[in-house]
């Protein structure tokens, strides 16, 4: 039997590196004051189509929705911003204190076409901040993500920003990019003429050659800004300036969710071909309001951790694999018995160490002992059970030591706290 297409399984060898950023995520994360959540994978549809947007790629195309048995349309969750809406406003959490601090990670789902760095079973570690409608905000989240990155050595990454504007300044753009597209309505690809009057601003960013051509001359929303949007992104790019965090402001970043409004951010990378952006984000104004809730602004970010662990792979970030400490090998019965004891004890004292009940001879037991890397062995043949006389390898040195069988585990730990 095969996995299903555009879905993998992550072995053991990977998982280290998933493990670090994980861990190293969740300690900044605390740091700066977040709380994790833990979200269902399967929502009502209405949660995505609601705020994502009916006309967006995502859920026109690529959700997995289903009827379930009673006929509720239910999808596998592309994206964690709507079920972290959905939860704030669900759970009132707004009561005592509007401000909230979140972070979630977890599978995501999106029929797209796999290739590398796009799967339809993803991950991302997201982030979201209610309450604030600060510009300050807007930069700290981007400043954590930076932080992210290069606490765990990653250099190659960039931030573009850009600002979508608000539903002031929006219309004004919006009706010039019409008034563009209305009179190349020729040059355009089949998708972007549907766009045109659908929604408009995901043209700005088609590939199509013929439709980049069209809109190289685009008007940007950052042409359009009302004055308050215009002061919120200077705020965002001062704050950025003094905090040494390299951006890039980009025109063309409009993202491809429907409810973002003001500052979008995309953290791009140079090594991983097509698939260029690691993390994206932005504010959402509207959209708590829009999902049932008070009118409370938000701004998140979500990074692609399928992503993210690709590229420290190409930059050759590697996490050793668990060593082992201690081998036991054991021959015969007794040694079985004692050995069970002696490998749990061990365990529970932090020694990385296993035994083999497989009743080999000692000498595939010794080359399994090599082939794991281990550290140490300690030989419990009958002879040495008979004799009272262990034998502790040093597989480093080849120095062997004897010890007694009633209760070696605290010679065996002095041991290896000597040789360390
Ligand atoms: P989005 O929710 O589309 O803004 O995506 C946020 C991040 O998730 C992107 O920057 C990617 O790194 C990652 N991502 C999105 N879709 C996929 C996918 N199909 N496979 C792997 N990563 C993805």
């Amino acid at each position: 039997m095969q996995i299903i297409r555009g879905f993998r399984d992550i072995l053991p060898g990977n998982i280290k590196l998933w493990q670090r950023v994980e861990k190293e995520a969740t300690q900044l994360f605390s740091e700066f004051g977040f709380n994790e959540i833990r979200l269902p994978i399967l929502e009502k549809t209405e949660v995505f189509a609601r705020s994502i947007g009916e006309v967006t790629d995502i859920v026109e195309k690529e959700m997995y929705t289903f009827p379930d048995r009673k006929g509720d349309k239910l999808s596998l969750r592309p994206e964690a911003t709507a079920s972290m809406v959905r939860a704030y406003v669900q759970h009132k959490m707004y009561a005592d204190d509007p401000v909230r601090k979140f972070y979630t990670i977890g599978p995501m789902f999106r029929r797209e076409r796999p290739q590398k760095g796009r799967y339809r079973q993803f991950y991302q570690i997201d982030v979201e901040i209610f309450g604030v409608a600060s510009a300050y905000i807007d930069a700290n989240l981007i400043f954590l993500l930076n932080e992210l990155f290069s606490r765990l050595g990653l250099t190659d990454l960039k931030a573009h920003i850009n600002s979508l504007g608000c539903p002031e300044c929006r219309p004004g753009f919006q009706k010039a990019l019409l008034d563009l597209l209305e009179s190349s309505k020729n040059e355009l690809c089949s998708n972007c003429l549907r766009r045109k009057d659908t929604n408009p601003l995901r043209t700005i960013d088609c590939k199509n050659p013929s439709c980049r051509e069209v809109l190289k001359d685009a008007p940007a929303t950052l042409d359009f800004l009302c004055k308050e949007c215009e002061d919120h992104f200077s705020i965002v790019k001062q704050a950025l300036k003094q905090q040494k965090v390299e951006f890039i402001e980009d025109k063309t970043l409009v993202r491809g969710l429907d409810y973002y409004t003001r500052t979008a951010f995309e953290i791009q990378t140079t090594s991983l071909g097509a698939q260029s952006a690691v993390a994206g984000g932005g504010r959402y104004d509207l959209l708590v309001k829009e999902m049932g809730g008070p009118d409370i602004p938000a701004i998140g970010f979500a990074i692609g951790f399928d992503r993210l662990v690709e590229v420290m792979e190409t930059l050759g970030k590697k996490v050793d694999d668990n060593l082992l400490d201690l081998f036991i090998v054991p021959i015969g019965a007794v040694a079985m018995e004692k050995g069970y004891h002696w490998s749990t004890d061990l365990n529970l004292q932090g020694i990385r160490c296993e035994i083999d009940y497989r009743g080999r001879s000692l000498k595939s037991l010794m080359k399994r002992a090599d082939k794991l890397g281990a550290k140490y062995v300690l030989i419990a043949g009958e002879k040495e059970i008979s004799d009272n006389a262990l034998v502790l390898r040093n597989m480093n040195t080849r120095e062997q030591i004897s010890m007694g069988v009633e209760n070696p585990v605290a010679d065996i730990i002095e041991y290896i706290k000597k040789n360390d």
